[in-house]
Formats: structure tokens, sequence, C-alpha cells
């Protein structure tokens, strides 16, 4: 059963047994996603990604309840002086995670997944740190795959994939922001969003590398304000992607759910690099 909790009263929400209720909450910035994107992508993908999640998950798993809240328009996004960017601190994103995340625990919420469409990994460890501040209070309640799904092969997450995604990956790496992966996205999820000139806008490619360096990443997207191949997009690319991720978050909640072999999609690679995490909490 799928459940909008925001419809519902306090006492229906009582009568789930805590152990069978899990919660979604998703969180993303409104950012600046080039001239052919909506500043909503994100949102748009975190929203759309949890009901494929959830759909799948009740076809595996129909003994729970699946509960989703509003996706938390906020996200460390930090794409220059872009009018339409709102960019917050990671000490914020640290904080909302834990507080919302603590309240739902408080109901009695054994299973809480907190999914962000973002991928800065600024943005992905602070999540992680506020899972893991309350799975150390409570016991383990809450867990933030998106950081582990973004980077499955650095993580040794095996995952099958469409050939043609494979492919494309190939041919167009790096294409970290509004390029061909996110035009995608969004020509299956909301194509009335989509500027129909998104495929006249250039190709700009950068390595990891440079993305280390905001300097250099803000002077080369300057002008239009993607990273990647926005022109390479289709709905059908758009079709298979929004699919992946909705099956790859559906795995890593059937093993939390589970609580067996989970851990591999607790921490995003650089997790353990000096300066990627909150210190001052
Ligand atoms: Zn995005």
């Amino acid at each position: 059963m799928i459940c909008d909790l925001l419809t519902l009263n306090w006492e229906e929400i009582s009568r789930q047994a805590p152990g069978k209720l899990v919660v979604f909450l998703g969180i993303a910035p409104v950012e600046e996603h080039g001239r052919h994107l909506p500043t909503g992508v994100d949102f748009y993908e975190t929203r759309y990604w949890i009901d494929g999640a959830i759909r799948f998950l009740e076809n595996e798993h129909p003994d729970y309840c699946y509960g989703t809240l509003p996706v938390i328009p906020l996200g460390f996004a930090d794409m220059g002086m872009f009018p339409g960017n709102i960019h917050v601190s990671r000490k914020l994103i640290f904080d909302v995670i834990y507080e919302t995340v603590k309240a739902v625990a408080n109901w009695g919420v054994k299973h809480i997944i907190v999914i962000s469409g973002h991928a800065d990994p600024l943005h992905s460890i602070a999540i992680e740190q506020a899972c893991e501040k309350i799975n150390t209070e409570n016991g383990i309640t809450a867990f933030a795959p998106m950081g582990s799904i973004f980077n499955a092969n650095q993580k040794g997450i095996v995952s099958e994939q469409p050939e043609e995604l494979t492919e494309n990956t190939r041919k167009y790496p790096n294409d970290f922001h509004a390029g061909w992966i996110e035009t995608s996205c969004m020509l299956e999820i909301a194509p009335e969003y989509v500027s129909p000139d998104y495929h006249t806008r250039p190709d700009i490619s950068l390595s990891g590398r440079d993305m280390m360096d905001p300097v250099r990443t803000a002077a080369l997207i300057r002008d239009e304000g993607h990273i990647g191949y926005p022109s390479r997009a289709s709905a059908k690319l758009g079709a298979m992607l929004n699919m992946d991720m909705s099956r790859q978050i559906k795995e890593a909640v059937c093993r939390f759910l589970d609580r067996k072999g989970y851990q591999c999609y607790e921490k995003h690679p650089l997790y353990d690099i000096p300066g990627f995490r909150i210190t001052d909490i």
C-alpha cells in the first residue's frame, strides 16, 4: 500500500504497525539547470524516482505500507550566481534531515528512506552524516542510498542496465549536470518544461578533476549552465534512466528492509576523504 502522509490524520498514521511503515523523505534543491531545463529538475526527479521505487516495492514487499512526505526543496547546490539557483549550507542540510528524520523516528517508524536526485558529493554526505547520527542514537532507522547509487561502479555495486545506456555513458562521459542524462529524464517526466531547443545546446565537457575546481567549472559553464551533452537526450533514454534509477532504489531499500547487505549503500565513495564531511556537528 502507498499513502501520502499529508492526507492522513494522526490517528490513521498511528494505526500503521511501526515496523511495517516505510517513510520516504525526498530532499532536492531549486537549482539552475542550463538554458533548456527548469530549476526544479532535481525536485521532479526525486519525486518520480520515489514513486517508481514504491511501485516496484509494492510488488516485492506488499506487506509494508509506503508513506511519502513532500520533497524538501533544499540542497547544497553551489552553481554560482545564476538567477533561480538556491544554494544553502551543508550544515543546514544536515540539520534539516537530522531533525526531520528524528521527528519521524519518534512516531515509532523503523524504516526511513532519504532520497535525493541531487548528486553533489557534499550534499549526499551531509545527508548520510545525519542518518548516521540518527542510527547511532536510535538503532538502525534511517537510510540514504543515493550517494552510492550515483557512484555504483566505485562502490562495487553491480547493476544491470540496458546496453543503450552503457553505450551512451561510454560515448558521452562526465555528463554531470543538465546534460543528456537529466535532459532525457525530464523529457519523460515533464516534457512541457523542457525548452524545445535543448538539441541545439553545445557540448560542454569537464572531467571529474575539473569539477573539483569551482573557479574552472564556473568559467566553463558561465554562458550555458550545463555540464555535458544535452543535445544527445531523448525521451526513450529518459524512460530507461528513470526506470533504472527506480529499480536501483528499490533494490537498496529491499536490502535495508531485510537489514541484509545494505551497508554498501550507506556511504558516498568520498565519505572518508578529509574535507568532505562536516566536522562541526
Ligand atoms: Zn540536477
